[in-house]
């Protein structure tokens, strides 16, 4: 299919005097992953002409600011990560977007460098990679708590798509996986801390609140959809009710979407679309931490969609939420 526009495809920053392995995994497969990461106008836009990508919205790669433990720091680093995307951005404007980088260390910080981004830089939306650490290493703070409704009031406000992207449980917090290191991150600790996430802010009424608010999950969900009757078939038994005014799968199916990314099995595509409709799914790769002919020639080919289904996952959704209108 040509025409696509993907959703969660990556950058990394490099300041000019900065090794930026430093940051990454030092594994030798990171080499040209991180190569790829910090390539826009060459690899990345070729492999994107040669597999049908129109158009990517760019998102830094986890757990980036998250992972900053002094706010200050943190809003700063936010500041000059999207002022860089920016730049990029205008020098390809037909074939990149760009996803905001937020400073969830300090709520307010997150809320005006959101509204910056939106406003003055174009961004259609925000990308945050999971919970934030903020003050000591072992902190893990998640949005739900009251601390951060100003934030999604702002979110709301600006009436921008909020997409809650992996990252990795904090070391110290880390138990479950000792000793199994391969469960750690994208295996399968990435679906456990994002799903969690997701389900918290159901919980605690933050859709009954703001019922237009529009948040993204990856991976077919995060493994979300295969469980969402049995969320609420066992929530509704719960002795003293759960707070929302709805079952977990009306928000699901009301205030959330669904992207492809890192999850090109034809099962769990069927599985998505079932419980998820066909309106709430959208196309993304995760590149490069996947390649993008793996996610492109999957999604082109696979069966469990309809030529005409296709065109609404592979590009009418993302053009509709994030009002791409040109690609209408
Ligand atoms: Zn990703």
């Amino acid at each position: 299919m040509q025409g696509k526009i993907a959703l969660e495809e990556h950058f990394a920053y490099k300041a000019p005097d900065e090794d930026i392995t430093r940051r990454l995994q030092h594994a030798e497969s990171w080499i040209e992953t991180s190569r790829r990461l910090m390539d826009f106008h060459d690899d990345r836009l070729r492999d994107m002409d040669e597999f049908g990508v129109e158009y990517a919205i760019l998102s830094l790669n986890a757990p980036a600011v998250q992972a900053v433990l002094d706010p200050k720091e943190a809003a700063e680093d936010a500041r000059r990560y999207n002022d860089f995307l920016a730049e990029e951005v205008a020098r390809q404007p037909d074939r990149f977007g760009g996803f905001a980088t937020l400073p969830m260390q300090d709520p307010e910080a997150a809320a005006e460098e959101l509204t910056r981004c939106v406003k003055d830089l174009g961004f259609p939306g925000a990308l945050v990679n999971g919970f934030t650490q903020r003050d000591v290493s072992d902190s893990v703070i998640y949005y739900d708590i009251p601390e951060y409704r100003p934030f999604w009031a702002a979110v709301a406000e600006l009436d921008v798509p909020f997409y809650l992207h992996p990252r990795t449980i904090v070391r110290e917090r880390a138990q479950p996986y000792d000793g199994h290191p391969w469960l750690y991150s994208s295996g399968w600790g990435f679906a456990v801390e994002t799903s969690i996430h997701m389900l918290r802010l159901i919980g605690s009424c933050l859709f009954d609140e703001f019922p237009r608010l529009q948040v993204v999950l990856g991976h077919l969900g995060e493994r979300i959809p295969f469980d969402m009757w049995r969320l609420d078939n066992r929530i509704a038994r719960v002795p003293h009710g759960y707070p929302a005014k709805h079952p977990m799968s009306h928000y699901l199916r009301n205030n959330v979407h669904m992207t492809t990314s890192g999850n090109f099995s034809d099962p769990a595509l069927r599985c998505t679309i079932s419980e998820m409709g066909i309106d709430r799914l959208m196309f993304a790769i995760d590149y490069p931490m996947e390649v993008m002919n793996a996610g492109a020639e999957w999604f082109d080919g696979t069966p469990v969609l309809s030529e005409e289904e296709r065109q609404i996952v592979g590009r009418t959704n993302a053009a509709r939420l994030f009002k791409l209108e040109r690609f209408l």
